[in-house]
C-alpha cells in the first residue's frame, strides 16, 4: 500500500515539472484515515497455532475483479502485534470497524479498531444508595456510603491519600524553587542563565507527566471502588465542589501557605476525570453529580445543628448532640444528604450539575422514595424545615 502510495506520489510530481502550471489538488501529506466496516471489508481471526503471529487481520482488496459472474477478492493479510492489553480490549465489545495508519516519526503502522461495547443495565431490584464524596487537598477525598439500613458501618467508609504525589510534588518544588533562586541573581553568565532556563523548563515538563500520571491511578482506584459498590446497590455518586474557593483566597484575605495550597488543586479535573472514566462504563450523566459543597463542613451530619465547632482541622465537635467525628467524613455524610434534601423537598424542578452546568430533572431520581422512608424514621430532622442541611 505504501509503495502504491509513493508511486503516485513520484507520478504526480514529474508531471507538475513538465507541466510547470500550479496543481489544482496537491498530493496529501498524511495517508487518509479510511474506516473499514467489519465483515464487509476486513476480518479478524485469531490462531493460536500460528508461528509468525496469534491475530490476524485480512483487509479486501479494493479492486474488484469479474470472472465467470462471479466477483472475487484478493485479501491482504496483516499479522497483528498485540499486547495483553489490546487483546483483553479485544475480548471486552465486538468490532464494528478499523482503520490503518501509518506514524512516519516512529515508522510503524498502526491498526485502529473501534468496538461496540453494550454495557449491563441497571436492575431496579437493587436496594436505592448515595455515596458522598468530599474532595480534600492533603486527603485526596473522603467518601461515605448512605443506605437504607440507615447506619454507616467502617467498610462503607473510605479516606484516600496519595502519598506518592504528595512525595514526588515536593521534590520538584524544591528543586524547581533553587534553580530560581539562582536565575535571580543579578552577576549570571548569559551561558548560564540559558542552561538554567532550560533545565527549569524540563523539570516543569516532568512535573506536569507526574501530575498527570498519579491522577489517572488515584481516580482508577476510585472508579473500582464505584463500581465495585455500584454492584451491590442502584448507586448516585454525589461529588461536594468547592464553589468560588478561590475567589475567597486572594491576597491578604487568608494564609498564603493555605492560599497556595489551594490555588494548585485540581478538584475540578478529577471530578471531570471521574465523570469521564465511569461514563467508559455507561454511567448516565445524572448518576455522578457534582454539587456545591458550602456549608456541608460545620454542619451536623446526626442532628443537623450549626452549633459545632473545629478545634483542629481533622476534628469534628458537635456541641448540640456531641457527636464527634473526622471533620472531612462528617463533609461527606453531609454531601450525600444533600442531594437527598434535594430531591425530596425540591425548591426547583430541575438540579444542577456544577461542572458540566446540565439541569437534571427531579424525575430522573426515582429510586427516592424508598429512601425517603428511612428518612422519615430515622434521619428525621432533614425533613423538619429551618433545620437540617442549608440549601
Ligand atoms: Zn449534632
Amino acid at each position: 500500500m505504501q509503495e502504491c502510495r509513493e508511486n503516485a506520489v513520484a507520478i504526480y510530481h514529474s508531471q507538475q515539472a513538465n507541466n510547470s502550471a500550479p496543481a489544482k489538488n496537491p498530493p496529501l501529506k498524511k495517508i487518509p484515515r479510511t474506516q473499514l466496516s467489519h465483515g464487509k471489508r476486513f476480518i479478524l481471526t485469531c490462531s493460536p497455532s500460528n508461528s509468525i503471529a496469534r491475530w490476524w487481520v485480512g483487509i479486501r482488496d479494493s479492486l474488484d475483479t469479474k470472472k465467470n459472474d462471479n466477483y472475487k477478492h484478493e485479501k491482504l493479510w496483516l499479522p497483528l502485534a498485540c499486547s495483553p492489553y489490546h487483546e483483553h480490549k479485544l475480548h471486552q465489545g465486538k468490532t464494528q470497524a478499523l482503520e490503518v495508519l501509518y506514524y512516519p516519526k516512529k515508522k510503524e503502522w498502526w491498526v485502529h479498531f473501534i468496538l461496540l461495547h453494550v454495557p449491563d443495565k441497571y436492575a431496579s431490584s437493587r436496594p436505592p444508595a448515595v455515596l458522598g464524596i468530599d474532595l480534600g487537598i492533603n486527603k485526596r477525598a473522603v467518601s461515605a456510603l448512605l443506605t437504607p439500613k440507615g447506619t454507616i458501618n467502617r467498610h462503607e467508609i473510605r479516606f484516600w491519600s496519595d502519598k506518592t504525589r504528595k512525595k514526588l510534588q515536593k521534590e520538584k518544588e524544591r528543586k524547581i524553587a533553587k534553580s530560581q533562586k539562582i536565575l535571580a541573581k543579578p552577576s549570571l553568565s548569559v551561558s548560564k542563565r540559558d542552561s538554567l532556563l532550560y533545565q527549569l523548563k524540563s523539570l516543569r515538563k516532568r512535573q506536569r507527566t507526574e501530575h498527570k500520571l498519579t491522577d489517572h491511578t488515584y481516580v482508577n482506584r476510585l472508579v473500582k471502588y464505584i463500581l465495585s459498590v455500584g454492584k451491590r446497590y442502584d448507586l448516585y455518586v454525589v461529588v461536594g465542589f468547592p464553589l468560588h474557593i478561590r475567589k475567597s483566597h486572594f491576597r491578604g484575605n487568608l494564609h498564603p501557605y493555605s492560599r497556595k495550597k489551594v490555588h494548585k488543586w485540581n478538584y475540578r479535573k478529577v471530578v471531570e476525570l471521574l465523570k469521564f472514566k465511569l461514563s467508559l462504563h455507561g454511567w448516565e450523566e445524572y448518576r455522578i453529580l457534582s454539587i456545591g459543597e458550602s456549608g456541608t463542613s460545620s454542619c451536623c451530619s446526626r442532628c443537623g445543628s450549626y452549633h459545632t465547632a473545629r478545634p483542629n482541622q481533622p476534628t469534628f465537635i458537635c456541641h448540640t448532640c456531641g457527636y464527634n467525628l473526622n471533620a472531612d467524613l462528617n463533609g461527606a455524610k453531609n454531601i450525600a444528604k444533600r442531594l437527598i434534601k434535594y430531591v425530596l423537598q425540591p425548591k426547583y424542578s430541575s438540579i444542577k450539575d456544577q461542572v458540566s452546568g446540565k439541569f437534571f430533572p427531579l424525575s430522573s431520581f426515582r429510586v427516592f422514595p424508598v429512601l425517603s422512608q428511612w428518612l422519615r424514621t430515622k434521619q428525621s430532622h432533614l425533613l423538619t424545615p429551618g433545620a437540617g442541611v442549608r440549601a
